[in-house]
């Protein structure tokens, strides 16, 4: 088990990370996401001991791993441009991390196959890695960083420089592998829905932050902070005074739940309807074709503008007029953001 116990670094003067603190269970995928430059490469290069950090501790199984050297933590990383050999072939880039960890012989080339076959490639050991596609040049690093068994393997945005159909392909695999195997791993993206599909548990990092942790289901019903949720992509925000559990949004008033703590209200788009009785009146501006589902603009007078999501094959088109009911799933209530740089 991997925890990072209130880790801060600072670099000339800047807090680049602040408390970090997260806990990778064994066999477990957590993702770090955040936008670029929140701090998850640093994090990263923090847990593989590149770099001290000003404060706090890395442990491994509850021992602290300050004093231990980045190539004995047994910890493997992965990074986006692969960092592949060109002068070695497929089978000498992945027995170069075997030899890294001190393989050899008849028991590396053994394992050189083995992971070679987990990645759908074998039979690639003496292929040039520059005649490789990028997505098998991903799953040849994948293979080089898996070949001696890291007890937690570090990726760093691996699927980032790939183009996205490729990308969404590539993480399904790379999600079943990890399982199957019983990786532990920590997983660096910007990109939630990646994260959403390769990790048991997020946590959300901004400038330096974890902001929210939980599983994919868990930070998506509840986002927790009104950055979160527009980091997620939800839109359909808005400032909003609520008395008597009764919100009063530019949107009209919507019911919130008695209890509700916070300022900013969120309607869902996924969870408004399009209906004759519907309380919010509007004209739809733009409609975005995403294959089943069409994502409507729905200018409303006086308000910002409403973004709600229909089934695509029956929905209205732009200056078609439109009522939005709002159901009371479809409605939460966030804390509004916090002073943050
Ligand atoms: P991410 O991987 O989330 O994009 P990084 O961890 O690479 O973010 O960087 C976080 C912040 O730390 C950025 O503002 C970056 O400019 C800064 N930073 C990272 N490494 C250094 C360094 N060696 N010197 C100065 N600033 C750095
Ligand atoms: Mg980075």
């Amino acid at each position: 088990m991997l925890e990072v116990d209130s880790v801060s670094v600072v670099i000339d003067g800047q807090t680049i990370l602040d408390r970090v603190g997260l806990i990778v269970e064994d066999g477990e995928v957590v993702a770090v996401l955040g936008p670029s430059g929140a701090g998850k490469s640093t994090l990263l290069r923090v847990v593989a001991g590149l770099l001290s950090p000003d404060q706090g501790t890395i442990r491994w199984d509850g021992s602290d791993l300050s004093s231990v050297l980045p190539h004995r933590r047994k910890f493997g990383l992965m990074f986006q441009d692969y960092a592949l050999f060109p002068h070695l072939d497929v089978g000498g880039n992945v027995m170069f991390g075997l030899r890294m960890a001190g393989a050899s012989g008849v028991d590396a080339a053994s394992r050189v196959k083995e992971v070679l076959d987990w990645v759908g490639l074998s039979g690639f050991e003496r292929r040039s890695v520059t005649s490789l596609s990028g997505g098998e040049q991903q799953r040849v690093a994948l293979a080089r960083s898996l070949a001696p068994s890291p007890r937690l393997l570090m990726l760093d945005e691996p699927l980032g420089s790939l183009d996205r159909g490729l990308a969404e392909r590539l993480v399904l695999d790379l999600r079943h592998l990890l399982r199957r195997k019983g990786v532990t791993a920590l997983y660096v993206t910007h990109d939630q829905e990646e994260a959403f599909t390769v990790a048991d548990r997020l946590a959300v990092i901004r400038a330096g932050r974890v902001v929210r942790v939980g599983r994919p289901e868990e930070v998506w019903e509840k986002p927790g902070s009104a950055w979160v949720a527009r980091f997620l992509g939800f839109a359909n925000l808005a400032e909003s005074s609520i008395t008597d559990g009764v919100a009063s949004t530019p949107w009209g008033k919507v019911a919130v739940p008695k209890r509700a703590a916070g300022q900013v209200v969120m309607l869902r788009a996924d969870r408004l309807l399009l209906r004759p009785e519907g309380t919010i009146a509007g004209t739809v501006t733009e409609r975005l074709f995403r294959g089943s589902q069409a994502v409507l603009q729905i200018a409303v007078d006086g308000a910002p503008s409403l973004q709600v999501e229909v089934a695509a094959h029956d929905s209205p088109h732009p200056s078609d007029p439109v009522r939005v009911a709002v159901p009371d799933g479809a409605v939460s209530v966030l804390p509004a953001d916090d002073e943050l740089a």
